[in-house]
């Protein structure tokens, strides 16, 4: 078996002696399978991808990532200037909110300038002669089971929702953006969104060069109907006479990233807990976020079942409770998965936890430690 096959737990097993806990891990082979997709979908569709960096900016696997897609979409000029320096190809530079330092800094890194009102359009366009600009719109509906990440939710403030005054500042874009899903895995939902886009806005969709229905759509996961997708989007594109845009961050990553611990304590309280060498709010964050757990890719049947705690002082720094084959001991390993996504991009300092190191299986195989932390960092992370 080629090193570039070897299943995950394997991998890391074998490297516990070069790869000091904790780390985060991203499998190239995996990620591709993502990318392959993303790839057939513009091959198929005619629709272009561009990643989100919100979501992931780990810029060590730009140079795959870059093959299959066609650039980045940013929301501040930090992740623009990224994308310009680290990805290439096209920038979209998107903002809630722009400043005027902003709008001067980022003119050289963007092929286009989103902006999220209709007041931000105007106020900016007459200093963005000469580039594409872009509107985000708030079409009304959305699909997200949480209401914190939902656009379309009650007194949103992301994209335009006064038809007339967009119809208004129509003549100052050329494009688009409609970001309303969140993990939408529905073909059917996004279906009726498009839908409901189409209906909604059509006199002002005929005007404009291109459209991006932004991320959320999870058309990576098995079992998609990445064809039926794929017709929607270029018959959309078809009948209003635009290049679609899709902007995926969590799609375009899943299941491509994992985050390794060790255990360094295991104590009882009613039950059995084992205290690992990470730490959900300063690792994972979304976790504690979105109340949900950890995933481990570990078949969750007979064995031993321990409650999978971090080393904060937060009581509720807790990971998840699962099932191993084997006792846990101190300085068992224990991956979490799905860790690529809003996790590295989220990482801080909280408690002065040890910062996990970036790893990277490549796709031939090579194991390669891309960064690692220090007392330095940290210590040249506040004054
Ligand atoms: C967050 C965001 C994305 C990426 O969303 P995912 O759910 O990670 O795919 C794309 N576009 C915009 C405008 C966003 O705010």
């Amino acid at each position: 078996m080629s090193t570039a096959e070897k299943p995950i737990q394997e991998l890391i097993r074998e490297h516990r002696a070069s790869l000091p806990t904790p780390y985060y891990l991203i499998d190239e082979p995996r990620l591709l399978e993502n990318l392959k997709k993303i790839r057939y979908v513009r091959e198929r569709s005619g629709a272009k991808s561009v990643l989100a960096l919100k979501c992931f900016s780990t810029w060590a696997v730009f140079d795959l990532m870059r093959q299959y897609m066609d650039g980045t979409t940013s929301s501040s000029l930090y992740e623009a200037r990224l994308g310009y320096e680290k990805f290439g190809k096209e920038v979209h530079a998107y903002c809630v909110a722009f400043s005027d330092e902003d709008v001067r800094a980022v003119r050289p890194f963007a092929s286009k300038v989103i902006f999220n009102s209709v007041s931000q359009l105007k106020r900016y366009a007459p200093s963005l002669k000469g580039l594409p600009l872009g509107l985000r719109v708030n079409p009304g509906v959305s699909h997200s089971d949480f209401d914190l990440a939902d656009p379309a939710r009650r007194y949103s403030r992301l994209g335009a929702t006064a038809r007339a005054e967009i119809e208004e500042a129509a003549p100052l874009i050329s494009g688009a953006m409609f970001h309303c899903n969140c993990e939408n895995d529905d073909f059917k939902k996004f279906g009726e969104i498009l839908d409901h886009i189409g209906r909604g806005h059509e006199p002002l969709l005929r005007r404009l060069e291109w459209v991006s229905f932004g991320g959320g759509i999870y058309f990576t996961k098995e079992g998609y109907p990445l064809d039926a997708f794929c017709d929607r989007l270029s018959e959309f594109s078809r009948r209003f006479g635009v290049q679609v845009y899709l902007e995926p961050g969590e799609t375009a990553v899943t299941r491509s990233g994992f985050f390794v611990t060790k255990v360094l304590d295991i104590v009882r309280n009613e039950i059995d807990i084992a205290i690992v060498d990470g730490a959900v709010e300063p690792h994972m964050l979304d976790l504690l976020i979105y109340r949900t757990d950890a995933k481990i890719e570990i078949p969750q049947r007979g064995g031993h079942t321990y409650m999978v705690a971090g080393r904060t002082c937060l009581a509720g720094d807790v990971f998840g409770t699962y099932t191993f084959p084997e006792k846990l001991e101190v300085g068992s390993l224990v991956p979490f998965a799905d860790a690529a996504g809003y996790s590295m991009v989220k990482k801080n300092w909280f408690n002065g936890v040890q910062m996990p190191a970036i790893v990277v299986r490549r796709l031939d195989g090579r194991v390669e430690k891309v960064k690692e932390f220090t007392y330095e960092d940290y210590l040249l992370n506040l004054s």
